[in-house]
């Protein structure tokens, strides 16, 4: 089998219901470019019948469709970063299973990886969500890039991108468990452009993700790529640490001059209940981070492979002319 040029990283997650189109279409649009090309599915944890249709899927070309089958659900960027393990191409491209990132477009991805970009990065023209989904999105970007300047996307969450096997073999050796890939690849990037991808109402099914879903995987964002968050708190305590110095001398001298007294003592309640919140906030940041140095120091796997269902990258090429005649 000759090596693949173009590897296609697909998670899956509860898409029985998309996944023939998403195989139609896919497969019709990479011939179209006439490379040889690979597509690796991870079935993360699915409920539904996807993996025994993946399964399927590989049987139909057993020599270009490869399964890697998760012992559970390790979420969609762990999905990917198995992909990213096995890979054999030279470009490789991330999309999702539900159709949202039209197949077709892929073409233009590879275009501009030949014109020598390491990313690509795509942002979503006329962009078919639920309109809090527009605007969480909206808000977040805008927070994101003052946050992380360095960081330069126009939408970062559109899954249809590419990179090249430098910089996933890059991703793949990190080791995060909590990470989000199209962050990790820019922190490598030399050379990453963007380009205008169509965008679609999922085809079927429904989304795995939910509004607190959404917020922990932000906050996955956040804290895997700045510290932001930490310095914010630090300049907010300073600043409170002040004001109170000069509260505690005012409310002093109120004693001197006035003598013991309790009015405004609702007041001061007030205050204490905004500060306590604040602090609680605070400590709540520091704690996703805590969370997350102590998943990545206890080095657990960060996804567990039941089976892999492929066929060796050397087979002879007769091996499957052979098998197919048979099949015939
Ligand atoms: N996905 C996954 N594991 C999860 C959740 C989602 O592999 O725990 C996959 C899902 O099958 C799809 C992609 O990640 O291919 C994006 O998920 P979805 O379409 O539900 O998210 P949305 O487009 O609504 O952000
Ligand atoms: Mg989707």
């Amino acid at each position: 089998m000759s090596r693949p040029y173009i590897s296609v990283v697909i998670p899956v997650h509860n898409e029985q219901e998309v996944l023939e189109e998403l195989y139609t279409r896919l497969t019709s649009a990479l011939d179209k470019l006439n490379k040889p090309y690979e597509i690796i599915l991870t079935n993360d944890g699915s409920t539904d019948n996807s993996a025994s249709m993946l399964r399927e899927l590989h049987a139909r070309r057993p020599h270009q469709i490869r399964i890697i089958d998760f012992n559970g659900n390790f979420g969609q960027h762990m999905a990917i970063m198995a992909g990213f393990e096995k890979v054999r191409g030279d470009i490789i491209i991330t999309m999702d299973a539900d159709l949202q990132n039209p197949p077709e477009e892929i073409g233009k991805l590879v275009a501009a990886m030949e014109a020598g970009h390491d990313v690509v990065n795509t942002y979503r023209q006329d962009r078919q969500d639920a309109w809090w989904r527009l605007k969480v999105s909206k808000w977040h970007n805008q927070l994101r890039e003052k946050m992380m300047p360095k960081l330069k996307m126009k939408d970062e969450g559109c899954m249809l991108r590419a990179y090249s096997r430098q910089i996933v073999d890059l991703m793949a050796s990190t080791g995060e468990s909590t990470t989000f890939i199209p962050a990790l690849a820019l922190t490598y990037a030399a050379n990453p452009t963007e380009v205008g991808v169509a965008h679609a109402e999922r085809s079927a099914g429904t989304s795995s993700y939910n509004f607190y879903k959404l917020i922990r995987y932000n906050f996955d964002l956040v804290t895997g790529f700045s510290v932001f968050p930490l310095q914010v708190f630090t300049m907010i305590g300073l600043a409170i640490s002040l004001c109170s110095f000069g509260f505690v001398v005012f409310l002093f001298l109120r004693r001197l001059i006035h003598g013991p007294e309790v009015e405004g003592v609702f007041t001061l309640f007030a205050i204490l209940f905004f500060l306590i919140g604040i602090v609680l906030f605070g400590l709540g940041i520091v704690g996703e981070y805590i969370g997350r140095i102590y998943q990545e120091v206890r080095k657990r796997p960060r996804f567990v492979i039941k089976e892999i269902i492929e066929r060796p990258q050397d087979e002879p090429i007769m091996q499957i002319a052979y098998e197919a005649n048979a099949k015939n």
